[in-house]
């Protein structure tokens, strides 16, 4: 088999042609981050294989599938020095390539609820190199008004609708990516919520299949 970083590439012209990759900006993002280094070990030769893997957790947690990343970072058009919240850390792979998109003017906080997984994605952004990505162990749901307001924000666990106290977090000029509907294998509407000061929008960008988001606002545990 040949190398990662061959297979990076190739993974990357292949999201290109398929119209998954549309900016450089993101292409260079997804070309800078190792997904080897996100892998649970015993998958890491799958690393750039079209589907998600399980990763440490509970049973319910997954690295998403490579191509889910440009399908959440193209519409959500994240520049440089812009605040992202990410509900749903998994193996840190997502935080690290939007780290990538706001570079290090930005700021990167990702909320996670299962401590095995919390731990997993410490360890595989600390050794990506990935210091300055604010990574908290909690209930995702309830945002993290610490850090806020965000520009953007990406939920990577189906939700029944998005939770209150993430709208209240958001920027004026904000825009919000979640998989709305029940989980499970019909799948739920990633949508794409844009927010200009009082007015907002909503549009289905494609059907999807994300392990649950539980906690106060998610699914019952
Ligand atoms: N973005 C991840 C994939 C996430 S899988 C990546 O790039 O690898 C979804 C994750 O959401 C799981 O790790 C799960 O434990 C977590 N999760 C579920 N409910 C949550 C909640 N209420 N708050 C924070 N994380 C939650």
């Amino acid at each position: 088999m040949s190398g990662f970083t061959e297979q990076r590439q190739r993974m990357v012209d292949r999201y290109k042609r398929a119209g998954y990759i549309k900016s450089k900006r993101v292409e260079e993002a997804i070309n800078a981050v190792p997904r080897e280094l996100f892998m649970d070990k015993r998958y890491r030769d799958y690393a750039y294989h079209d589907q998600p893997f399980p990763i440490p957790g509970d049973g319910r947690q997954t690295i998403s599938a490579p191509y889910m990343y440009p399908v959440t970072y193209e519409p959500l058009k994240l520049q440089p020095g812009q605040r992202f919240l990410e509900i749903g850390t998994g193996s840190g792979y997502g935080a690290a390539i939007a780290r990538e998109l706001v570079d290090s003017s930005g700021l990167v906080v990702t909320v996670e609820i299962n401590p095995e997984t919390y731990r997993f994605a410490r360890e595989n952004l600390t050794k990506a190199g990935y210091n300055d990505v604010e990574v908290i162990l909690g209930d995702g749901t309830l945002g993290y008004p610490e850090l806020a307001p965000y520009d953007a924000v990406s939920i990577t666990a189906s939700t029944p609708d998005i939770p209150p106290p993430i709208y209240q977090q958001m920027a004026q000029q904000s825009r919000l990516i979640a998989p709305v509907g029940n989980p499970g294998h019909y799948g739920q509407d990633l949508l794409l919520y844009e927010r200009f000061g009082a007015e907002s929008s909503k549009r289905k960008l494609m059907s999807v299949v994300y392990v649950p988001l539980i906690g106060k606002y998610g699914f019952p545990g």
